[in-house]
């Protein structure tokens, strides 16, 4: 595994593990610029200056631990500022360190040409040619598709919402790409998260500058914003981008928006901005069904030029459902203990992968989490779930239940059968398993399924 993936699954577990406004600011941007096998010393590149420091001071002992627990031959961790001027230097460095390394594989693309364009701040990892197409996105992909044949005039604004990890990001940032790519230098494509329009508007505003700030943004011919939810509720920002949104939009600049949930549902975004965002285009992304999760599976590994057993495919595919980043952290994961440490991958080793990654992903559930969720979102109640009834109404709730007391929380059979009314332990089995087999089978079943997995999530 290359400094690259390692950094990529170092990555993948902290996001889990800090918030996300934090993550974003801080981590998104970070790269491992080179380690030191002799000295054990890893090289991390930041931004600039205050996102050094402010990891280093913040972060330092997580991504050390993450690390080490990766990789126990590291030792410390030094800290980069990364900058045209050393930029140079370090390609050298990194060709170096890569050609003398004697790594089973090697990073598909050098480093420092993934590099966040400065003048777009676009991420040229993000491609449609990499994204891949199922029915949980096929609106959204071709809403994004019309935009970039009809900028700005067809669908303004285009506003993509669902819940986390479903490809939001990596489908605006690709159309920001392909529009940069097809329109060249006619255009000006800026991508900003909300938050660091946020913060720019709130430094305009401390700092006497904001005439810098609204040139900024309105002199761009794409907007590009991301995770737009984080605007709702700061009259200052809301104000600022209501004035921008209407500059663009009178002038027929495109603006691409991604939410975790549609306008009407951001409680705290102001009236008048909720009816320009309902204008224009408003489509979702949902959960990837099992076919797409195999997919993306299957491509991603072929990207990588890494060869894995199919059935480990499918197992992964079936076991994680509602996020493709997790899935994609999973699979790193698996693929880093597969070629750096060597190991053998079996099932087994897959399911204790995914408990480690679920392990910083989820709070501490109970049996009893899972029986209230199940009875609320059913609207039974939980003595039912644990009484004898056999009323149809209440045995696939129960199953369910059962189901997600050995998937989520790995529970044995009879202690399964003991917490829904002493119960035996093959019961649990048949539930659990006629459960497992349905929800490949039946798009209805999954969605309740990662719906009620939600809701434990949240403890709501
Ligand atoms: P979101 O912004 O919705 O939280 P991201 O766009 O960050 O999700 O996606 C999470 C990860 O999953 C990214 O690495 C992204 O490249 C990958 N991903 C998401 N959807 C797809 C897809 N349809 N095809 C390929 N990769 C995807
Ligand atoms: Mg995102």
């Amino acid at each position: 595994m290359s400094i690259q993936d390692l950094w990529k699954t170092v990555l993948g577990e902290i996001e889990l593990q800090i918030s996300r406004p934090n993550f974003l600011t801080w981590l998104k941007q970070s790269e491992i610029v080179e380690k030191d096998e002799k000295n054990g010393v890893v090289l991390v590149g930041l931004p600039n200056h205050f996102a050094k420091d402010w990891v280093k001071s913040r972060y330092h002992k997580l991504i050390l631990g993450s690390l080490r627990n990766l990789d126990g031959s590291i030792r410390s961790i030094d800290y980069i500022v990364l900058n045209s001027q050393n930029a140079e230097m370090l390609k050298k460095r990194v060709q170096k360190t890569q050609a003398s390394a004697s790594a089973a594989f090697r990073p598909q693309e050098p480093l420092l040409e993934l590099r966040i364009d400065p003048q777009t701040n676009l991420n040229p990892r993000y491609t449609l040619e990499t994204f891949i197409v199922g029915s949980s996105n096929e609106l959204a992909h071709a809403a994004v598709q019309a935009v970039i044949d009809d900028v700005g005039t067809k669908y303004n604004p285009l506003f993509i919402y669902g819940g986390v990890g479903l490809g939001k990001t990596h489908l605006i940032q690709a159309a920001g790409n392909e529009i940069q790519a097809r329109y060249a230098k006619r255009v000006h494509v800026l991508y900003v998260t909300s938050e660091k329009f946020v913060s720019d508007v709130v430094w305009a505003l401390r700092n006497k500058r904001m005439d810098d700030v609204k040139s900024k943004y309105r002199d761009v011919d794409v907007l590009v914003i991301d995770d737009i939810q984080f605007i709702g509720g700061k009259t200052a920002t809301e104000q600022e981008f209501f004035y921008t949104f209407n500059t663009l939009y009178e002038h027929n600049k495109q603006i691409i928006m991604s939410s975790d949930r549609p306008p009407a549902a951001i409680p705290t975004l102001e009236e008048r901005l909720r009816s320009r965002f309902e204008g224009g285009m408003i489509v979702d992304v949902s959960y990837p069904d099992y076919e797409m999760r195999l997919a993306i599976l299957r491509t991603k590994i072929q990207q990588q030029n890494i060869s894995l057993d199919d059935g480990i495919l499918e197992h992964l595919a079936l076991k994680i459902q509602n996020n493709i980043r997790e899935l994609e952290g999973v699979l790193n994961k698996i693929l880093f203990t597969q070629q750096y440490k060597g190991e053998k991958i079996t099932t087994k080793k897959v399911d204790e992968i995914i408990q480690e990654v679920a392990h910083v992903t989820s709070k501490h559930i109970t049996a009893q989490d899972v029986i209230k969720t199940v009875a609320d979102f059913f609207g039974v109640s939980p003595e039912d779930l644990v009484q004898r009834s056999r009323k149809r109404e209440i045995v696939e709730p129960r199953q369910i239940c059962m189901y997600l007391m050995r998937d989520s929380l790995n529970l044995s059979y009879p202690h399964i059968g003991e917490k829904l009314g002493k119960r035996d332990h093959t019961t649990a089995i048949h539930a659990y398993e006629k459960i497992s087999k349905e929800v490949t089978q039946n798009p209805q079943l999954n969605q309740k399924i990662v719906l009620i997995k939600g809701r434990l999530q949240k403890g709501s």
